[in-house]
């Protein structure tokens, strides 16, 4: 790493080249450094800073995942390279179990995720030995695990795929996700989306979960029953409309 932490974009280039380093070890795909910088452009319009939305959907989402049978957390070659750590100690939060689910699979990356979520102290890693598929989806990105995402009652499927939140949603399963785009179709078909960056929302969660466990089950019940994910979604459009034509009146330097 060459940057100086002087530099004004220091933790973005850090955090390329993390990834960069990930898709030489065989964890991240090359396809993954794109959704990145899609998600990267977002971030310029939250102006890069958790906003009070996430926070709500944070919560929702914790208590929603609280409140499961089974919660299972869904874990991809970026979410590997970026929030391992923070993975392993949600789901420990949660008691849930962790699902490595990959869009562009192969075997040999799945494994490797494995042992990195395993290294980083996940406790219940699954999707090794996929048993089971999403109805709807094509070959190898149907692959599911009976003790995972298939056979879960809420997940959190961060930076996933339109298509797969769609069919997740389509077998009555409670979908939460992360994902910097709230015009995407994953985070317009999740029944609960935070609309902030992967490594900022992770650890916060976990702050959630903790406190939302020790408010209860009724407290859980109520922030789900108050919480409204199109209003949410509404609110982190408005945030970036707002903040654009508070630049542009400002005058952008
Ligand atoms: P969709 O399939 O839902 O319409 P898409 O095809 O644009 O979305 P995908 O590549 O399928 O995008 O999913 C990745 C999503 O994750 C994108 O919406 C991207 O903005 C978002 N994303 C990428 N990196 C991050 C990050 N670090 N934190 C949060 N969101 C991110
Ligand atoms: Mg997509």
């Amino acid at each position: 790493m060459t940057v100086p932490p002087s530099h004004p974009r220091f933790k973005s280039l850090e955090t390329r080249d993390r990834l960069a380093a990930m898709v030489q070890a065989g964890v991240t795909s090359p396809q993954g450094l794109i959704a990145h910088g899609r998600g990267e452009a977002f971030d310029y319009l939250l102006g890069e800073a958790t906003q009070p939305f996430a926070e709500e959907a944070m919560r929702a989402g914790c208590a929603a995942l609280l409140l499961a049978r089974k919660p299972v957390l869904s874990v991809n070659g970026n979410i590997a390279a970026l929030a391992a750590g923070p993975m392993a100690r949600l789901a420990k939060e949660l008691g849930a179990a962790i699902e490595v689910n990959l869009f562009h699979r192969t075997e040999e990356r799945v494994a490797r995720i494995a042992s990195l979520l395993r290294d980083a102290g996940a406790e219940r890693v699954v999707g090794e030995q996929p048993d089971a598929r999403i109805p709807g989806i094509d070959h190898d990105r149907a692959k599911s695990s009976v003790q995972g995402v298939y056979g879960a009652d809420a997940v959190l499927v961060p930076l996933e795929d339109g298509d797969r939140a769609q069919a997740l949603v389509a077998m009555g399963k409670l979908v939460v996700t992360i994902d910097l785009n709230p015009l995407s179709r994953t985070a317009r078909a999740a029944q609960v989306t935070v609309v902030d960056e992967l490594t900022r929302a992770v650890p916060r969660m976990a702050e959630h979960a903790r406190a939302l466990k020790a408010e209860g089950r009724e407290a859980q019940l109520a922030t789900m029953r108050g919480y409204d994910n199109a209003r949410v979604l509404g609110a982190s459009l408005e945030s970036m409309a707002a903040r654009l034509q508070r630049l542009a009146k400002e005058g952008v330097r």
